[in-house]
């Protein structure tokens, strides 16, 4: 099981749309899930000794170093998750590579090496693996094609899968500007994660989780996630691991194979 955490801050709402920098309010959950959500997460993920990773936007990462400090200091693993928020299939391939570099630029004098990384939004270009290959990266996390990590012909890139219904943004977000999202109950969500934890776990796949700071950081939520996590925790069967033990894995069973 991958317990990832999508760190986009402010730079989410500025993807969405770029008058939102001048909109306090809309700002102010970004800000929750930096200053609240976060420091709540890591006491979560200590106290049931769960290693995460958490893919970090580069301008978050210089908006917020010290929520980032603290998160390395509690041994998770660190990704890329853009500069921006922008979506690389909307980028011109030079585009997308400044932004790439822009992120690690940001990330490393905090995080160390970057092995890995997640688009905004999952939302990869042509380009994307050919350029991760390119400048280091060992593996990504944006593929909804399986529930086994695998690697990508061609590149070497190892793939941690993903899918929406193990995230916690299409169950949850509210979006205030079109009013055209549900915001489900904790119950209901913790419902369709056990439903889908269970099933990929007596297959002997992979769960990957997605949250967000400021999506799962709700006092309510919260409380479901560590209840969520707690019952996976006590089954010995589930290894627990941060996006690139899982990318090292995969390499060595191809080495000895
Ligand atoms: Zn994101």
């Amino acid at each position: 099981m991958a317990v990832t955490v999508d760190f986009d801050a402010d730079e989410l709402w500025l993807a969405e749309d770029p008058a939102n920098a001048a909109r306090p309010g809309v700002l102010s959950q970004a800000r929750y899930g930096a200053r609240t959500a976060v420091p709540e997460l890591l006491q979560i993920f200590a106290r049931l000794d769960i290693p995460a990773t958490f893919f970090v936007c580069g301008g978050d990462a210089v908006r917020y170093p010290d929520v980032l400090e603290s998160v390395v200091a509690h041994g998770h693993e660190i990704g890329h998750h853009g500069y921006t928020h922008r979506s690389p299939h909307l980028m011109a391939r030079d585009e997308e590579e400044t932004e790439l570099v822009r992120g690690l630029e940001a990330l490393r004098p905090i995080a160390g090496e970057i092995h890995g990384y997640r688009s905004p939004s999952w939302d990869i270009s042509g380009n994307t693996l050919e350029l991760l290959a390119a400048h280091g990266f060992s593996y990504a996390s944006n593929m909804m094609d399986a529930v086994r990590p695998y690697t990508h012909p061609g590149h070497g890139l190892v793939e941690v899968p993903v899918h929406w219904s193990l995230d916690d943004a299409p169950h949850f977000w509210f979006d205030a500007t079109s009013w055209n999202k549900t915001m489900r109950s904790a119950r209901e969500v913790a419902e369709v994660w056990e439903e889908e934890t269970s099933a990929i776990h007596a297959g002997g796949g992979l769960v990957t989780l997605t949250v967000h700071p400021q999506i799962i950081g709700r006092p309510g939520r919260l409380r479901m996630l560590e209840a969520f996590l707690t019952r996976l925790r006590a089954d010995d069967g589930i290894w627990f691991a941060r996006g690139e033990e899982i990318a090292a894995a995969v390499r060595a069973v191809e080495v000895a194979a």
